[in-house]
């Protein structure tokens, strides 16, 4: 029986996935719109849409008459109807955004973390910017935010494992190895947590931005260090541990300088060396290597650029790269491959994060499929 029951839990939780992805990629629909993309029966999509509209999570927005039949009722996604927090764990600062159901930044804050700081230390900051962001509701005309918050996603240093909650060895803080981060902050915290690669976190708030047209991808972060967020496949690559993203730690030079990771020459710390030296240019040359290394091997249709690092000199990292992927790749015109500076800015992986937990309560972004 727990069996049968579990199966219609799931195939319920996963029609309205499929309803939500279509409520928020158009901007109103209607039965027969989702019937279109879904596969689903008219009986079944009836069925979610009651269910959702007595949840408050999408609402009729009037009707349109066809030229024969009854007029059908037009729907449309209620953006203010759930928020998720989204935090941002780097070496120094917390970053936290509020995002809504439709993926809009409503707030976003910055405050700085004590250097090595300590679980409990970020526990405190994740509790004092949580009760401030929900202080501030009232402000913005939100209203009862807490009823409505689905939970909190944090978007960390790694190596962390993403399945299991856990803070592996993050890279350059000493207090953080095996931390089993999202249950010690759920129960702080009083909130579902989900916990995911900072790049992992970013690369998922870009396809949510760019909603079915968006391909394969990578986000490039520089930010004390460079990291590689995926989507692969219409959905975020992780890898076999969790850990995929790494990119920071590919060997650019065989005789170049010694790494943290221990090894010569990689990306990261001939980067570093350059970007020290002042020698910005010469440092996005140096990231550019790595990224037609990367298009090289995955053959990407998207490029994203992002990290508080690069954004300091966003237009002289966009024309490196830019003009590497043109001119050292060996690409033929077929083989063409955006490079954009992340569209949401700094806020891009605490908005990541924040995309993940509405997806994980609410919807199937990948599945979205108008
Ligand atoms: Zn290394």
């Amino acid at each position: 029986m727990t069996r049968v029951t579990a199966d219609v839990t799931f195939l319920r939780d996963y029609n309205q996935a499929l309803v939500m992805a279509v409520g928020r990629t158009a901007r109103t629909f209607e039965r027969s719109t989702v019937v279109e993309a879904t596969g689903l029966t008219p009986q079944a999509v009836s069925k979610v849409i009651a269910r959702l509209t007595a949840d408050g999570l999408i609402r009729p927005a009037g009707r349109r008459r066809p030229g024969i039949g009854k007029p059908a009722v037009v729907y449309e996604l209620v953006p203010d109807s759930r928020y998720a927090i989204g935090a941002h764990v780097a070496r120094r600062t917390l970053r936290l955004v509020l995002v809504d159901l439709a993926g809009t930044v409503h707030h976003s804050a910055v405050s700085p973390l004590p250097r090595d700081f300590t679980p409990e230390q970020l526990l405190d900051a994740l509790s004092t910017g949580i009760d401030t962001l929900a202080g501030i509701d009232t402000l913005a005309g939100i209203g009862d935010l807490r009823s409505r918050l689905t939970g909190l996603g944090i978007g960390m240093i790694g190596p962390l494992d993403h399945a299991n909650g856990l803070v592996r060895d993050a890279h350059g803080l000493r207090h953080w190895h095996d931390v089993p981060l999202r249950e010690i902050a759920e129960k702080r915290l009083c909130l579902p947590v989900h916990l995911d690669k900072d790049v992992t976190a970013g690369i998922t708030a870009e396809a949510w931005r760019h909603g079915a047209t968006f391909g394969d991808a990578a986000l490039i972060m520089v930010e004390s260090g460079i990291g590689g967020g995926f989507w692969l496949g219409g959905a975020a690559h992780r890898g076999a541990h969790t850990n995929a993203g790494e990119f920071g730690h590919t060997v650019v030079d065989l005789t170049g300088p010694r790494c943290v990771c221990g090894r010569h020459g990689c990306l990261e710390i001939v980067h570093q060396h350059a970007a020290e030296a002042g020698d910005v240019a010469h440092a996005a040359r140096v990231l550019a290597v790595g990224v037609v290394n990367l298009l090289q091997t995955l053959d990407l249709a998207h490029v994203v650029l992002a990290g508080a690092d690069l954004l300091r000199h966003p237009q002289t990292y966009l024309a490196a790269v830019t003009e590497a992927v043109g001119a050292d790749a060996r690409r033929a015109d077929w083989l063409s491959t955006r490079v954009a500076l992340s569209s949401l800015g700094a806020d891009v992986i605490a908005a990541g994060a924040a995309m993940q937990v509405l997806d994980q309560h609410y919807g199937i972004p990948e599945l979205a499929p108008i």
